[in-house]
This record gives structure tokens, sequence and C-alpha cells, in this order.
């Protein structure tokens, strides 16, 4: 495919804005001074605030705390931007048609891709487009472990699973006469490892296990957990919904079989995500959605299918969510996932050291593990949606609920929680609007 076009580029504009701001004054390098205007590595948090429109809004009458970044983020300017340039000047379907437009599409589909690839580690050809990380995991169970499951085969997951990480294993155990069996986490949210090792049985077919947990916020040993699963020959997939924009993760380190994430939680457009498969993997799955797309040539007899990756995109696929996610990645790829680590672990520390003092808050899962992104909590005596109901009479956004994670609340005791969540946006400010808050309760 001709590259035919060559879009002007709006993120140098904001690369050049970035370079100017960064020296208006010495406000964001001085932590001590002016906590609540640290930046996130040597870029003002003002600057990287104003990239995104949405935290401008005013709810009930106040300014936006947004803080319920674990359900979904919010988007920069230049993903606005991109996903409309999109649709203003490169809009056709792909991979078909002689024209001009098409290899434009075609050429934005792609990179799109390349750029998923890169921010994970991963080599273009294994990653497929999916509608997020619930259709990516589905795809996993249906394509890749159904066709090698026989009764009694056993599926392992954890203790600390979202629903899309637990149903599609559900409904292919019982269409297949395999079994679930779960990881227990101990009481500060952690993966017993002894236990896991346990659990990769003879009959342990496959592995399926989140990096981040999106109830509690506490971090899987994926490296270790993929090291014991794959001496016995099991393949690993991991569920990144919650790490891909919180934490560097690169797929090679991790060693894992399968990788998947949603674009929404990741700066990007909804209704788009990335499944990534080591090559080997991708070779050997069976498609289960078959149409357009995804063939190399069809008779009414048989059908042969397009190589790893475009056999699993069958029909016409999420073009400008792909194009909007790589802009998603691109922008944080610029900021760097290490920076963005290290701001989010000190908000957390801030938030964590907060909660502890303000009386009648406990946190599930103890105050000892780190915590990404999300933390849950309880206020003694007042239910949980009276809490995030006043929160956002404060104009305050938190998730009030079980937050697609009932087996894992229910193995602390509790059917629903407050739950904070945090992005890099956020700033000390945000979180000391929240402690008050919930201090007047
Ligand atoms: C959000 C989430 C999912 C599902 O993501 P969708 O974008 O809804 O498909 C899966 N796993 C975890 C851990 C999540 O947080």
């Amino acid at each position: 495919m001709t590259r035919g076009f060559e879009p002007p580029d709006p993120f140098a504009a904001t690369l050049e804005r970035l370079a100017n701001d960064m020296w208006d004054g010495p406000a964001g390098r001085e932590p001590g001074a002016a906590r609540g205007s640290m930046g996130v590595g040597g870029i003002p948090i003002d600057t990287i605030r104003a990239d995104f429109p949405i935290l401008s809004e005013r709810v009930n009458g106040r300014p936006l705390v947004f803080l319920d970044n674990a359900a979904t983020t919010q988007r920069p300017n230049c993903v606005i931007e991109r996903v409309a340039r999109y649709y203003s000047r490169e809009h056709s379907n792909i991979h078909r048609g002689a024209h001009a437009l098409a290899a434009r599409a075609t050429d934005a589909y792609e990179d799109a891709r390349r750029e998923t690839a890169a921010f994970i580690g991963a080599g273009a050809d294994e990653i497929v487009f999916a509608r997020g990380a619930t259709e990516a995991l589905n795809l996993v169970a249906h394509s890749f472990v159904k066709p090698y499951l026989k009764p009694g085969d056993e599926i392992l997951l954890t203790a600390l699973e979202h629903h899309a990480n637990i149903v599609p294993w559900q409904m292919i155990a019982r269409e297949t006469g395999a079994r679930i069996t779960v990881c227990p986490v101990d009481d500060d949210g952690q993966l017993m490892l002894g236990e896991f090792e346990r659990m990769v049985t003879p009959r342990a077919r496959f592995v399926s296990i989140t990096h981040v947990s999106n109830a509690l916020g506490t971090v899987m040993p994926i490296r270790e957990a993929v090291a014991i699963a794959h001496r016995r020959h099991v393949p690993v997939c991991v569920d990144g919904a919650q790490s891909a924009a919180h934490i560097p993760v690169n797929v090679e380190e991790l060693d894992c079989d399968f990788y998947a994430f949603s674009g929404h939680k990741a700066l990007g457009p909804t209704g788009i995500g990335a499944l990534y498969g080591k090559a080997s993997m991708l070779e050997r799955g069976a498609p289960y959605q078959g149409g357009g797309n995804m063939i190399e040539d069809v008779t009414f007899e048989s059908t042969r299918y397009q190589p790893a990756p475009r056999r699993f995109e069958a029909g016409t696929g999420n073009i400008a969510g792909a194009v909007g996610l790589a802009e998603a990645l691109r922008y944080l790829r610029r900021i760097g996932m290490e920076e963005i680590e290290r701001r989010e672990d000190a908000l957390m520390e801030y938030l964590l050291e907060g909660l502890r003092s303000a009386p009648g808050v406990s946190v599930v899962g103890g105050w000892r593990p780190r915590r990404v992104c999300a933390v849950s909590l309880k206020v003694d005596g007042i239910p949980d949606a009276r809490v995030g109901g006043a929160l956002d009479q404060l104009g305050i956004a938190v998730r009030a609920g079980h937050h697609c994670a009932q087996p894992g609340l229910r193995r602390f005791g509790v059917e629903s929680t407050v739950r904070p969540s945090l992005s890099f946006y956020n700033t000390f400010d945000e979180i000391d609007a929240l402690l008050d808050g919930l201090k007047g309760m």
C-alpha cells in the first residue's frame, strides 16, 4: 500500500507548547513548595490538564473532580482532533478498493496497529484489534482455548478477576465439560503464589489472570505466575485493562502469551481495544467470527483465511477508534509511562495517607499493599451509594458498587465499595477535595 497522504501532525504543536510551557516557571519542578502544581515528568500539571477539555467542566455547580478513571479515562484534545481529522480527510473502508481514500484509511489503521504494538513491546502482526478487553478475552477463550479443551480440563483464574475474565471462561467450560479453578488471594489482596503453583495441575490447560485488580488496585506477580505456568507448558493470558495506562508494560518481559486491554481506559476512544498474542499462538487459533476482511478466498464449500492478525478481525472494524487509540498511546508515550507511574504512585500514597486519618473510613484489602489506579473503601455506617451521591453533589466522581468483580469483593466480605481511581492528570488538591468530602459525611 502506498503512502499517498502525509497528514499534518497536530501532536507536533502540542509538543512545542509543552516544550515552551516547561520553562514558564519553577512551580512545576518544586514538589515541596507547590505540591498542587507538581507536574508529570517536568511538564506542569496545568499544562497537562489543559489538554483534557472535560476536566474544566463544572458538575453540580462545582469544578469536576474526576476520580473514576478505573471505569474509563478522559480524552486529550489530540485524540479528539485525530478522530475528527480521520473522519474529515481519511475515512473509507480499509483493505479493499483501488482508490486514494482506501489507501489513506488503510495506512492510518495499519499505522495504528504498529503504534499499539510498540506501546507494549510487541510486533505489529501480534496485535488484533477488538471492541475492548471484553471482546479480546472472549476471542482468546473461543479461538485459542475452547478448541483444545476436553472434559475435566482446568482453566485457572484468580479470586480477583473482573467479570470479563470469568464469564467467557465459564461459557466455554460449560460447552466442553472443562472446569474453572480459582487461585486464592491473601488478606492483602496478593496472589498466593504457592497455591498458584499447586493449582497448575497436569489437567490445567490455560491460565487467565488480571494484571491489576480493578476492585482493589492490587498488582499480580505476572512474571512469576507466567514462569510457573510455562514450566508446565500452560499458556497465560493477562487481563491488562487496569495496567496498560498506569504502569509500563512490556509483553516480552512479562513473557505472557496474550495480553488484552481497552482503548477507553487508556485515553482512547470507546469501542476499541487490543489483544496481543505471541505470533506462535496467533497462528494456532481458529477464528470464531467469520465474514469479510478475514478471508483470502471463499467458495460455498470452504474458505481460506487471511494470516493472523487479520483472520481474527471479521467485518469492518472500528477504524476511527484504532486511529484514535494510536494517538492516545502516542500521547502516553510522549509523557512517558515511567513518569506516569511515578506521578500516580505519589498521588496514591497521598490518598492512602489521607484515608488512614479519615474517621470511619476503612480500606478493603488493608493498608499494606501497593495500589495502582484504584482503591476500594467503606465509610462506617453509610451505604456506598449514599457516599457516592454525596460526593457527586460536591462535583466529585467516584464509583460505588460491585465494579464488575463480585467474587473478588465477596472474598473480602463485602458486596460493594466506594472506589476512587486515579490518573496522572489528577491533582493533590482533588484528593484533598475527596478527603474533605469523606470527612464531612
Ligand atoms: C474494565 C475492565 C475490563 C473490561 O473492559 P471493557 O473495556 O469493558 O471491555 C476487564 N478487566 C478489567 C480488570 C477491567 O478493569
